[in-house]
């Protein structure tokens, strides 16, 4: 069975990009067949693996038009990752695809053309809640939020947790919210423990563990066209190999998922 798991919150700048890029290659050096889809126009996720979306002939852009099946798209990653590409083409897919009748179901339908071909797909949806969002979280069987642990954080949560319900009344009632995954942590602070106190009371979210710390290696990953999985052993990459063995054992054994807490000693 695949699994495919939404990386979402409306907020730009919280390391959904760089959750996808180092989950996935996690992943994927778990022996996973590990598809990411890069669902936001400015093609970030695209870039930092390596990829030009300037010289890319076709892009998630033509699967969801209909121009192209996903088989005939993707690329692959130096991280032993499959990457379904975007192009800044896919600003003028949200739309066209506004037009269509069961428009949020169109990623849905093209993921479903390859499952049997990997075990997890990854989709990093892009900053907004609009209509690839909704095809991020209809195609999706689990969601997960990065959160960035600074004041003011907690703005927007409220309104995600609402689309997230509506996608489960509406389009996708099996969709399941894992929680909140802290990043860009600073443990020394205790403004980051307090941050994720508030977002887990406001909102009843289960923090996931362990948290992302804040490091510059991720700088360097992007720049380097590979997931920071590459770089020499550090604390950054630890985390998500942490998260990705979790998750593992999440899908593979029912395993309930580790949550974060903040005042723990
Ligand atoms: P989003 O996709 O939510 O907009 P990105 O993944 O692009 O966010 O991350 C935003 C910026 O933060 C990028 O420059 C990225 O390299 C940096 N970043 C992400 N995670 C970390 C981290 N744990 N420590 C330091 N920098 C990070
Ligand atoms: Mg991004």
């Amino acid at each position: 069975m695949t699994r495919v798991l939404a990386i979402a919150n409306q907020k730009g700048g919280v390391a959904k990009t760089t959750t996808v890029a180092s989950l996935g290659a996690a992943l994927a050096s778990m022996q996973q067949r590990v598809l990411i889809v890069d669902l936001d126009p400015q093609a970030c996720l695209t870039f930092s693996l390596g990829h030009d979306p300037d010289n890319i002939d076709a892009s998630v852009h033509d699967v969801l038009v209909g121009s192209q099946k996903v088989s005939n798209v993707v690329l692959e990653t130096s991280d032993g990752m499959t990457l379904l590409p975007s192009t800044i083409d896919l600003a003028g897919a949200e739309a066209m695809l506004l037009m269509r009748p069961g428009r949020e179901f169109t990623l849905r339908r093209a993921l479903d053309t390859v499952a049997p071909e990997f075990d997890i797909m990854l989709i990093d949806c892009p900053p907004s809640l609009g209509v690839l969002t909704l095809n991020g979280l209809t195609a999706a069987d689990s969601v997960i939020v990065p959160l960035q642990c600074e004041t003011l954080a907690h703005r927007g949560v409220g309104q995600l947790l609402r689309t997230v319900s509506e996608v489960q009344q509406i389009t996708n009632p099996d969709l399941s919210l894992l929680g909140a995954l802290p990043t860009l942590y600073d443990a020394r602070t205790t403004h980051s423990r307090d941050v994720l106190a508030d977002v887990s009371d406001r909102y009843g979210l289960p923090v996931l563990a362990p948290p992302i710390p804040r490091t510059v290696k991720f700088a360097e990953a992007s720049a380097s066209g590979a997931s920071i999985l590459a770089a020499r052993r550090n604390k950054g990459a630890d985390a998500y190999r942490a998260l990705a063995r979790q998750l593992l054992d999440h899908w593979q054994q029912g395993t309930p998922l580790a949550t974060f807490d903040p005042y723990a000693k």
